[in-house]
């Protein structure tokens, strides 16, 4: 379980990136949620001990984070955002090499957990194949071996299947659901369906603070009974804005379809519809927004 508490971080531009975020994540796959600016990759960062918040706190299990950060590095896997390799080494020298760095130092070991580790992200037969010739998603693949590598007991994977083409994006989603119950992995991420499909815990955070936590399942039953939908004229837009909480807005064969979340039935022609997670996480920025404004 990792543990934050009342995580603060304000840039020295001025920049507020986290207020006051407090967090409970269990083992197994967690979704950080969340648009671009949001705060996730400062949150990932400060979690990964790469970077100091301005106050509170973070403990995996028994261990506080920001206190032994050379024992949190030994329990950690990270995959950034930009996961930078030499092109001209193979995938296969270059995961010994990480392992090198890891302090596994026997070559015998080495090789076999290289093996296994690609075997598991299913690169075994591109082993030999230099890295710059990689595909994003293969890259993706290699940087979740990397990652791997020392059995970590928390792994942190920053916005990962931006990039990737749908088939890649799958592959490497069920690559992520694969790595198991005993370990914690935080999936920042601003697709939703990342977290629909994979994610049995999630929390939402915007403009650097947490707008909900919790069970996908349970937050959309929350909404349950209040998003319905109708087809406008595109035109007709901005009035609807103005009138209701438009949660979406999609163009569907010419048409317009929006979202409205509201308690009642908000004007003839409206259905209503069964909420998802994508109407859970809108209305949670399109609150954020009207905080903000007030
Ligand atoms: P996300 O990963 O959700 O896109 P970030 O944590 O990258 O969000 O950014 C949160 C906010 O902090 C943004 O407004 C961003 O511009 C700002 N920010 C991020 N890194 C820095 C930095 N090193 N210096 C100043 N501002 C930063």
């Amino acid at each position: 379980m990792l543990t934050i508490r009342n995580l603060c971080k304000t840039y020295p531009n001025g920049v507020r990136a986290l207020t006051d975020v407090s967090l409970d994540i269990p083992n197994g796959m967690f979704g950080l949620l969340g648009p671009n600016g949001a705060g996730k990759s400062t949150l990932m960062r400060t979690i990964a001990t790469l970077q100091e918040p301005d106050s509170g706190t973070i403990r995996l299990g028994e261990l506080d984070v920001l206190a032994d950060k050379m024992t949190t590095r030994s329990l950690l896997g990270y995959l950034p955002q930009e996961f930078g390799v030499y092109p001209k080494v193979s995938a296969e020298a270059m995961l010994d090499h990480f392992a090198v760095l890891k302090g596994i130092t026997h070559r015998g070991e080495r090789r076999e957990l290289v093996a296994a580790l690609l075997r598991q992200v299913n690169l075994y037969d591109a082993r030999k194949r230099k890295l710059g010739g990689f595909s994003g998603g293969m890259r993706q693949r290699f940087g979740v071996a990397q990652a791997l590598i020392g059995n970590p007991k928390l792994i942190i994977v920053d916005e990962p299947t931006a990039g990737l083409d749908p088939e890649e994006r799958q592959r490497f989603l069920n690559l992520l659901a694969e790595i198991g119950e005993r370990v914690v992995v935080i999936l920042s991420t601003h697709i939703v369906e990342d977290v629909s499909e994979l994610c049995p815990r999630m929390a939402i955070i915007a403009e650097g603070r947490v707008r909900l936590s919790g069970e996908p399942r349970e937050t959309i039953r929350a909404l349950e009974g209040r998003v319905w939908r109708r087809i406008i004229d595109k035109g007709a837009l901005h009035e609807y804005q103005e009138r209701f909480t438009v949660l979406s807005t999609r163009l569907s064969g010419g048409a317009t379809l929006i979202h409205v979340l509201a308690d009642s039935l908000p004007e003839a022609g409206f259905e209503r519809i069964a909420p998802d997670l994508e109407d859970v996480y809108f209305g949670q920025l399109h609150q954020a927004a009207t905080a903000r404004a007030a």
